[in-house]
């Protein structure tokens, strides 16, 4: 079993479609992949519609999921959610709130962009994002087809749009505990995802891990393109501690990012243990 809870489709700042994405995991030989876009369960539809259709002898699990933007003490977070009731009235208003900040913040911050210098428009933003939950990343692409960055992830430094950096501009986010206790009274599994990736900024304390471990947490995700071996070993120890399951996942964005579908994934006993856990929503299969 190859499972990859992390990933992202153009609902959010991935690059493929949600159909695409579900074709993506059949090519890369996963059972099951999460569909985890921020803020957001627009993609969920579609991808399942293409697990439906998935040809005789081609099987694939699809978790429908999101990654919720949580924010503690100033410390930015990802909370990612599985099979929760998506229509669950509390935490949907929550996801909404988010959701519509972006549209203030993402033109905020190619306000920032053009005043820094960076010949970007908020309509060129939108032609990037679609429909998807706009975001850094749109903005980031925008600053390559400028030509003032050379990649996405060049432009998320301290000159650009880095956590605190000179045309960063904060969105509402959710306080985590607040968030794991939506996720939960809306029969999801809440996981606390890339929790050691100090290379996007501060990383919450330990702590507070502890606390949202109290709290309902499920899980750390810790096989991340963004945590070195020492990270994981030291969250690994935290997880045991606090009696918290251990995830892996790609964070796959398509051609936004370099990391692959499939290049981290969760062992089958914990992916089994966190189903146990979800009453919101079923895995769509075929
Ligand atoms: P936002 O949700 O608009 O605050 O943007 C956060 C997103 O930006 C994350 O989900 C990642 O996809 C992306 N991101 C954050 N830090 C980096 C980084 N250092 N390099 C590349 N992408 C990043
Ligand atoms: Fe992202
Ligand atoms: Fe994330
Ligand atoms: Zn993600």
């Amino acid at each position: 079993m190859r499972i990859d809870l992390h990933a992202h489709s153009n609902a959010s700042d991935g690059t493929d479609s949600p159909a695409e994405l579900v074709a993506a995991a059949v090519a890369a030989g996963l059972d099951v992949v999460a569909l985890t876009d921020h803020d957001t369960v627009a993609g969920h539809a579609e991808a399942a519609a293409a697990v439906h259709a998935l040809p005789d002898g081609t099987r694939l699990t699809v978790v429908p999921g999101a990654e919720l933007s949580c924010v503690v003490d100033g410390v930015s977070m990802h909370l990612l959610a599985y099979l929760f009731d998506p229509e669950e009235p509390e935490f949907a208003r929550e996801r909404e709130l988010v959701r519509t900040d972006r549209f203030r913040r993402g033109r905020a911050i190619v306000e920032r962009c053009r005043e820094l210098g960076a010949d970007i428009s908020w309509e060129q933003v939108q032609r990037i994002a679609g429909a998807g939950s706009v975001g850094r990343p749109h903005i980031a692409s925008a600053l390559v087809e400028a030509g003032v960055v050379a990649t996405v992830s060049d432009a998320f430094t301290p000159e650009w749009l880095a956590n605190g950096g000179r045309a960063d501009v904060r969105k509402h986010e959710t306080d985590p505990l607040e968030a794991v206790r939506l996720v939960r009274a809306a029969g999801g599994v809440p996981v606390f995802a890339h929790p050691g990736a100090v290379k996007r900024g501060r990383v919450v304390p330990d702590a507070v891990i502890a606390d949202l471990a109290a709290a309902g947490l499920g899980a750390l995700e810790v096989d991340h393109t963004d945590h070195d071996e020492e990270t994981r070993a030291r969250l690994r120890g935290l997880a045991g501690e606090l009696g918290l399951l251990v995830t892996g996942s790609s964070d796959y964005h398509g051609t936004r990012k370099t990391v692959r579908l499939g290049e981290h994934t969760t062992d089958p006993a914990v992916y089994e243990a966190l189903l146990a856990q979800a009453t919101g929503a079923k895995p769509i299969e075929r």
